[in-house]
Formats: structure tokens, C-alpha cells, sequence
């Protein structure tokens, strides 16, 4: 039976660590601030908003919070950001993602300084990442890397498999693990042979938002298994609830560890956007 990493409790006592910093850049004048910044209705994107607000408050960055429903445009976001990139007293700027189709992410992720874009999404952090230069660097990517150090006394060399390519989470992924000196497959939704590629990993790591996609099949015995993925789906009775990529409890008995869906990842990539905002602080 596999160990089950919990995300949670490794997020708290991190935070623990955060909250510590914040204090201390506080008694010295600088209160880290975190502007966050989302568009349509999204309950996965809801959930993780109300867990990032929780976080900023225990670890004491503050939070401004700027909602818009699918009718706003590019222009109005892009007043937004440019009034936030002026704002000396704003650190952190997040656009949350998924934005509505009509809205090009690419153009309006850029025009936050890239000095204060948390979640190391602009071109410019992305290209420092693929270079290994110093940069901000994707919150959901650090908190995986984070779990996985703690799971292996030592990554290198070993096979991480990334599914999902996506510019927020696979391929910043997978370049941090390339980065950390593992042997890294990216696979995507064109990739032939998804199956048995995956079963050759040590570690298998799914980004791709489809519902327990991702089954015993997949695994190789011992490995190390984390669920990015969210997606909202309705059950027998009609309730909503939250499902990860993976099939927890088909692939348990066969992983060597596995992160259950929220409190796996989830609160990782919310502790990383405070360690990134207080980073970005004090940077200031
Ligand atoms: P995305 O932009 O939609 O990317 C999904 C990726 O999955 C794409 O690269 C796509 O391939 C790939 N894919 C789709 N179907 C596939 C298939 N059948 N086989 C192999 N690959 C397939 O999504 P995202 O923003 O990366 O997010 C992925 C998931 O993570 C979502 O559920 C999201 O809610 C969740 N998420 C969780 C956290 C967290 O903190 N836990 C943070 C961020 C995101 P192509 O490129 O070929 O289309």
C-alpha cells in the first residue's frame, strides 16, 4: 500500500516557516500584498481562491481581490495590472487561469512586471526557468518538487513522467525536474503509447484535468504518483464534487506514494504563492 503524502500538513508547517518571515519584513516597514486577479465563474478556480486567502491569512500577507464576470475586456484588465505594476505597496500580481475563451491569456499574463508576476507565468520568468537563470518560478511546480524531495532522498537521475504540457504547470514542471537532474518524458494529448511510457516511470506526475485518467495501468510498482489535476464532475445523487486525474484507489496499492486530490498539491501551490509574494517582498 502506498504512503500517502499529505500535502496538507506539509503545507501548514511550511507556511509556519513563511509566516515567521512575514513577521520579521513587517517589524522592518514592508507588508507583503498579494493582488489576485480572476475572470468568469469557475468552481475549481473558486476553491482554490478561498484556499489561497485562508493561507495569506495565516501566514499574514494580505490579499486584494479583484473578481470580474466574462464580460470585461482586455483593456480594462490591462488598466488593472498597469495601475497594480505602479502601485508601490502591491508585490504580487496573479491572474488566475482559466481565463474566459474570449481573452488572450499570453498577451495579458505579459503585462504584468515581471518583478511582480508570483506565479512565473510572463515570457520573460518562463525563459529564465528554461535557462536555469534565477526567476520567479510556478507556485504548482515548486510544490511538487517540494513533495517529491521530501518522498526521495535524492531525485537525480530518476525518470519523471509529466502529463499535460500546459505553460502553468507541465512544462514549467517539467523543466524544474529536468533542472533537479531527472530524466524527464513530457506526454501530451498527440502522445502514442501513454500507457506503457508511464509505466516505466519512477515518478508520474498528471496534469491534463480529466478525471481519473490516470489507473493502475499506468503505474510501475513503488512509484511515486501526484495528481495536479482538478476537475469539478457531478455524482450519482447530483452533488459536485472535486475529482483528480488519478484513480486514488485503484492505484494505491501499487504506487509507492500518491498525493490524494486536495490535500495533495493543492495546498502546496498555495504555500508557494505566499513563499513567492514574501520573495517578490522583500526583492522590493
Ligand atoms: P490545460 O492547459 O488544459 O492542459 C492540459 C494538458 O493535458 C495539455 O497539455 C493537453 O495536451 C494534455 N492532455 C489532454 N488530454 C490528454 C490525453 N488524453 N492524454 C495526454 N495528455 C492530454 O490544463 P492545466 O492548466 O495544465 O491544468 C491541468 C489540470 O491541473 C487541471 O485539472 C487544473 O485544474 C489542474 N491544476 C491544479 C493545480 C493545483 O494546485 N493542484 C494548479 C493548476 C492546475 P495538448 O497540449 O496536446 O492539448
Amino acid at each position: 500500500m502506498a504512503q500517502i503524502i499529505d500535502g496538507l500538513s506539509i503545507a501548514e508547517e511550511f507556511s509556519e516557516g513563511i509566516a515567521y518571515r512575514v513577521a520579521e519584513i513587517k517589524s522592518r516597514g514592508v507588508a507583503p500584498k498579494l493582488a489576485l486577479i480572476s475572470v468568469g465563474q469557475n468552481e475549481n478556480a473558486e476553491f482554490q481562491i478561498s484556499l489561497r486567502k485562508k493561507m495569506a491569512k495565516q501566514t499574514g500577507i494580505d490579499v486584494v481581490d479583484y473578481q470580474f464576470d466574462d464580460s470585461v475586456t482586455s483593456s480594462e484588465l490591462e488598466k488593472l495590472i498597469g495601475g497594480l505594476n505602479k502601485d508601490t505597496k502591491i508585490h504580487a500580481i496573479l491572474l488566475q487561469t482559466p481565463l474566459s475563451r474570449k481573452l488572450s491569456f499570453r498577451d495579458i499574463v505579459n503585462e504584468i512586471n515581471p518583478e511582480k508576476d508570483v506565479d512565473g507565468l510572463t515570457t520573460l520568468n518562463q525563459g529564465r526557468l528554461f535557462l536555469g537563470e534565477p526567476g520567479v518560478i510556478p507556485c504548482t511546480s515548486l510544490g511538487v518538487l517540494h513533495l517529491l524531495r521530501l518522498v526521495h532522498d535524492n531525485i537525480s537521475g530518476l525518470h519523471a513522467v509529466v502529463i499535460g504540457r500546459s505553460s502553468a504547470v507541465g512544462k514549467p514542471l517539467a523543466q524544474l525536474l529536468l533542472n533537479a537532474n531527472c530524466t524527464v518524458t513530457l506526454l501530451h494529448s498527440y502522445s502514442k503509447d501513454l500507457e506503457s511510457i508511464c509505466k516505466t516511470a519512477d515518478i508520474l506526475i498528471s496534469a491534463v484535468g480529466k478525471p481519473r485518467f490516470v489507473d493502475e495501468s499506468f503505474i510501475k510498482k513503488g512509484a511515486t504518483v501526484i495528481d495536479v489535476g482538478i476537475t469539478k464532475v457531478i455524482d450519482a445523487n447530483g452533488c459536485a464534487e472535486l475529482v483528480g486525474d488519478v484513480n486514488f484507489d485503484n492505484v494505491i496499492s501499487i504506487a509507492g506514494a500518491i498525493t490524494p486530490v486536495l490535500k495533495g498539491v493543492v495546498p502546496m501551490t498555495a504555500a508557494y504563492l505566499m513563499h513567492n509574494t514574501l520573495k517578490l517582498a522583500c526583492c522590493y
